[in-house]
């Protein structure tokens, strides 16, 4: 369904360039056609059959009419879009919400085929749909196989029933074993994961068991997340009022480790601080937030990067996303234009997000700065306490930095 690649040089602005990259002119623009970047795609589907007590996405309950209202404004939204002028060919389109599986797969045939006249989108495009357990039926599923959706992330969360119940979420994990049979059944070979850790209540002992549960049934990605509560939600409310525990921060850390070693022993690669893959199966799509490629989303919340130098976000709330697309409005409510210290402390702190590290060679190159030289003590504490590592040119989190990776991060921000 999806079009062939066709490469293609970037036009207009250079990218900004510091005072010691000007001396680099060159350099850089040969490195900016090399490291040119195919974009990806987000649609923000923001609907759910019930409200989880620790949500605090932006997202409602399900309304046949407002989802095929939505759907015609995201079309429309896709249709105008000029926010580049030539923008990158696309190779990843991802459905997010929300619970994208609530849509009818004619809802997700007009949003792909707005992608694709808007978009060039090449043949062997990444296509993934968030899908909660018990939302999907073998039908359903064959028909998303046939528009080439060809990826699902699967919010298993856990495996504990008391958990879920606790959590509020609208499926049992007998729901959770079912879908996922289905799944492969209609031919989805590139299935990820996401299981919250440090819930209220939770020993390490089920948590132990739901990493058996979980790697026992191969999934090829698996995204990990520790709880956090969120002011406002019913699970704060909940804490607050005493009717559940606090949960515990050092409780979860050995969570993750207990985590990290389970995904070793079953061949996972832990190849992002919050995700595990099997070879090959990392996310591309998610891997273009932490690399500096670009991305353009469409919806109610979505958020959007040029790859240089501009974040966008749209509007919020659904309701008023969708009376500015009606009137024919901008629903864009945030725009930044990033300075180029902003730039080159994303790149740190995304780039070392990726467990494969920051190649300090090609960081002075863009950005003119050493980054042994320029930040020698902050390093040099962090390696003694072990939670950086180099690696030849590569500077990396260790496992134990990956836990205390906001505190790394703040040095070079
Ligand atoms: S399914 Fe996900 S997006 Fe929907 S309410 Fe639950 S946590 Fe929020």
């Amino acid at each position: 369904m999806f079009r062939s690649a066709k490469p293609r040089l970037k036009s207009g602005p250079q990218t900004v360039l510091s005072r010691h990259g000007l001396k680099n002119l060159r350099n850089l623009r040969n490195l900016r056609i090399e490291t040119m970047k195919p974009a990806g795609i987000y649609i923000h589907i923001p609907f759910c059959r019930s409200r989880c007590s620790y949500c605090d996405f932006a997202t409602g309950l399900y309304e046949s009419a407002l989802a095929e209202r939505y759907v015609t404004s995201v079309v429309s939204e896709i249709t105008s879009w000029r926010e580049v002028d030539q923008p990158e060919t696309v190779d990843t389109i991802y459905f997010g919400g929300g619970t994208p599986s609530l849509l009818s797969p004619a809802q997700l045939e007009l949003l792909l085929n707005a992608v694709q006249r808007r978009f060039e989108v090449l043949t062997n495009a990444e296509v993934t749909m968030e899908m909660n357990p018990g939302t999907v039926t073998p039908e359903a599923l064959a028909a998303f196989r046939e528009l080439g959706i060809n990826r699902a992330s699967f919010g298993a969360q856990t495996f504990d029933d008391r958990e879920l119940a606790r959590l509020g979420r609208s499926h049992s994990s007998d729901d959770t074993r079912r879908t996922y049979s289905l799944l492969r059944d209609a031919g989805f070979d590139n299935v990820s994961f996401d299981l919250i850790a440090g819930l209220p209540g939770q020993t390490l002992n089920g948590w132990t068991r739901n990493l058996t549960e979980a790697f026992a049934l191969q999934p090829q990605h698996l995204s990990f997340y520790l709880l956090e509560v969120h002011e406002g939600t019913p699970l704060a409310t909940h804490i607050k009022t005493g009717l559940q525990p606090e949960p515990d921060e050092d409780l979860a850390a050995e969570m993750y480790r207990a985590m990290l070693e389970s995904a070793a022993r079953a061949g996972y690669q832990h190849y992002e601080i919050s995700n595990l893959c099997l070879p090959g199966f990392e996310s591309r799509h998610n891997t273009k937030y932490w690399t500096g490629a670009p991305y353009y989303g469409f919806g109610c919340s979505a958020h959007s990067f040029d790859g240089e130098s501009r974040r966008w976000a749209n509007e919020r709330d659904l309701g008023k996303y969708v009376a500015l697309v009606e009137q024919n409005e901008s629903p864009i409510v945030e725009d930044r234009r990033l300075t180029e210290d902003d730039r080159r402390a994303e790149a740190m702190f995304l780039g070392m997000r990726m467990m494969v590290g920051v190649k300090t060679s090609e960081f002075k190159e863009l950005f003119g700065v050493d980054l042994r030289a320029e930040h020698a003590d902050d390093l040099r504490n962090f390696q003694q306490a072990g939670l950086i590592e180099f690696d030849g040119d590569l500077l990396k989190l260790t496992r134990a930095g990956a836990l205390l990776s906001n505190e790394v991060f703040a040095a070079f921000v």
